[in-house]
């Protein structure tokens, strides 16, 4: 049986040609608006308050908007973007080292390898500075150099600093300055929030994105909600791996229920693996933890030169250690790009060189930089990660050098949108992690937070208008017939869900699929692999309908049916990244494919035959899903091979 098959291409539309330091000033001139009056009469609804989210249902709500607010989360707060940690990119050129917009494009389009949209990345770098400014006149508390100025610090793929943080949290205070502008919004009765609601279906009448189907978690209550527009910023799956360093709520269900409702998705297979996480102690664990990629700043990463070594690592003389990433990239050193850092970290422990307990586990030594600076230095930059170390492992950082591994950390893959972040069905929009518009193959660090509120703050509340001048579109109606089929939809899934009754916990067949995915489509794949993890996959996911057991009810808080629910979409999306990495026989960024590498084990691309986003549709739960390409151009970044030596 065929295991996709193929379609017509699918293009970008929205964006604009001609130079390109003017595209983005192009479409928001060519874009339709819509007037302040106007604005009262029409409605969105915001899947999700994390930066993405938040950002962008603050600022249609302070254009006057009317905006319903969703989360599952008890509060807007707690989204997934409270845990990110090191830092946000601007092309501010404070440091004076070399910045500017178009080294950030550049960069990124390169760090992606060359598997992103030149037009939405050098829109992402323009609007990076604005970004800066925003947050800083909401109070966010970045980091300051003696003189007052806002400091910066380097992340991986880039030799100039362009990265602001506030110490170890800064996705929480940059969540916390969208939150409060979202509470404002809330206050003045322009935003109405609904937390712990999960959207569990999206309504497409006549074509049109046009409401939501939503779960009240705590009562259970199944109701619809109705709107002119609706968006989608509902994060990333990188929780189909069971172990990453995602909150464990992280899940794919809006996502994927917008898919089965037409909408395409792009690039699924692009899954980031983040070199510097605290390696897995045993199979009770649930999750993973990051420790920032800041860290590489001034950390070591080094392993005994010989296999087996299993001194302790102050009894390795210095000329019996490899720090094996200044040695194979002198010019980048520790900050090479996360995929590069990966998979070296990879190769050493393949070669019986990783250290800790099973052998995987690199060192990150701080031993240098305590000498150079002081610990009080270290301590102020990184304080609250040691800490966090410390507790997790029992070790001391600035004693001991800290233990890392790579795990699965974000999805470079999402619905496919154009440059105005509209998905090819009319009406819904998707932002920040949850699209897959501006990374390509590889996500370059800091880069994240910036996509996000540059979508919900600055790209999202242009474009938007030039959709909605159109409305207000008329009312939907709860007996119409898409919103009766959605709903039930709803119903019978959950019925099914506790009518299975069987024998085995959400939670073991999660984990048993997230060691599926990272042994056959983690990071490294090949075609025996990835055939053999669509069949697994498959059978698991009949064994899931046959045999999970679900306790309580549906009309309680019931948090095994709710994980039940987004394992099950996993089950499907797990099948599809299999798909979609199986079809791309060429290595790129995050998507390593052991039959396509260069003779010094470099990722080998093949631009004559995969220099396309993947745009897959949905034809049916095991059905071969349809292959539509967006091919890219590149007339600014010419695609070489990458090189950071
Ligand atoms: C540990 C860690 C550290 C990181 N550090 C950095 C960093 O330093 N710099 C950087 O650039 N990036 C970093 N990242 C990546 C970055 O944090 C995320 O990519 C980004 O925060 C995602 O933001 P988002 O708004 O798209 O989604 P999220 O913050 O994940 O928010 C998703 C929202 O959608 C809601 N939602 C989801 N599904 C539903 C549903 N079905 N119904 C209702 N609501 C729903 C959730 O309740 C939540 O409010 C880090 C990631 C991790 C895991």
């Amino acid at each position: 049986m065929n295991l996709w098959t193929e379609g017509d291409p699918v293009a970008d539309t929205a964006a604009p040609d001609g130079p390109i330091e003017t595209r983005w000033e192009r479409r928001q001139f060519g874009a339709k608006l819509v007037n302040p009056a106007n604005r009262r009469k029409l409605t969105i609804i915001v899947v999700g308050t994390g930066l993405a989210g938040g950002s962008a249902a603050a600022t249609l709500a302070e254009a006057g908007y009317r905006v319903r607010s969703y989360c599952y989360q008890d509060s807007p707060r707690r989204a997934h973007s409270i845990a990110a940690q090191g830092g946000i990119n601007a092309a501010k050129n404070y440091r004076n080292d070399g910045d500017s917009v178009y080294r950030l494009f550049y960069d990124t389009v390169k760090g992606g390898d060359f598997r992103a949209r030149e037009s939405n990345v050098y829109r992402l770098a323009q609007v990076s500075v604005n970004i800066i400014d925003q947050c800083v006149a909401q109070g966010v508390p970045f980091a300051r150099e003696y003189g007052g100025l806002l400091d910066n610090r380097s992340f991986g793929g880039t030799q100039v600093s362009r990265t602001f943080y506030a110490r170890g949290q800064t996705g929480q205070q940059l969540l916390l300055g969208a939150y409060q502008a979202l509470e404002r919004q809330i206050a003045a009765g322009n935003v109405e929030m609904h937390a712990r609601h999960e959207m569990l279906e999206l309504i497409v009448v006549d074509g049109r994105a046009r409401g939501i189907v939503v779960r009240d978690l705590v009562t259970g209550e199944i109701t619809t909600d109705f709107a002119d527009a609706v968006v989608l910023a509902s994060g990333g799956y990188g929780n189909v791996f069971f172990l990453s360093t995602n909150a464990k709520g992280c899940n794919v269900t809006a996502s994927w229920r917008a898919h089965r409702q037409g909408a395409l998705f792009a690039n699924p297979c692009y899954t980031q693996i983040h070199p510097t996480c605290i390696p897995e102690s045993g199979t009770h664990q649930s999750k993973l933890t990051l420790m920032s990629e800041s860290l590489r700043n001034d950390g070591r990463v080094w392993v005994p030169v010989e296999a087996g070594d299993h001194r302790a690592p102050a009894d390795i003389p210095e000329a019996e250690r490899d720090y094996y990433l200044e040695r194979i990239y002198p010019s980048f050193g520790n900050l090479v790009p996360r995929d590069i850092a990966s998979r070296a970290a990879k190769n050493v422990c393949d070669e019986g060189r990783g250290v800790g307990p099973g052998g995987l586990g690199v060192y990150l030594d701080f031993a240098d930089a305590i000498a150079r600076l002081g610990r009080s230095a270290v301590e102020a930059k990184y304080g609250n990660l040691f800490e966090m170390y410390e507790r997790i492992t029992g070790e001391d950082p600035y004693v001991t050098p800290m233990r890392i591994y790579p795990a699965v950390h974000y999805t470079m893959g999402g619905l496919w949108v154009d440059y105005d972040l509209q998905s090819n069905l009319p009406g819904l929009f998707v932002v920040g992690e949850a699209n897959f518009s501006d990374h390509g193959a590889n996500r370059l660090g800091a880069s994240a937070l910036m996509q996000g509120l540059a979508d919900g703050y600055f790209v999202l509340p242009n474009t938007i208008n030039d959709y909605l001048a159109a409305g207000p579109f008329p009312a939907v109606s709860s007996s119409d017939e898409a919103v009766v089929a959605a709903r039930a939809a709803v119903e019978n899934r959950i019925t099914s869900l506790l009518s299975v009754n069987g024998d085995r916990t959400v939670d073991s067949f999660h984990r048993e699929l997230g060691h599926i995915m990272w042994e056959y489509c983690g990071m490294e794949r090949t075609e025996e692999g990835l055939r053999k993890a669509i069949s697994l996959v498959r059978s698991l996911r009949e064994e899931f309908w046959t045999r999970v057991k679900v306790p309580g009810t549906g009309e309680q808080l019931n948090q095994n049916l709710e994980r039940a629910g987004r394992v099950a979409d996993f089950f499907e999306l797990a099948e599809l990244m299999c798909v979609d990495a199986l079809h791309r026989a060429e290595s790129c960024g995050g998507h390593f494919r052991a039959e396509s590498q260069t003779p010094d084990g470099e990722a080998l691309r093949h631009d004559d035959q995969f220099s396309y986003v993947a745009a897959w549709e949905f034809t049916g739960t095991g059905e071969p899903p349809v292959l539509h390409r967006e091919t890219l151009e590149f007339q600014y970044v010419h695609p070489s091979q990458r090189s950071y030596k």
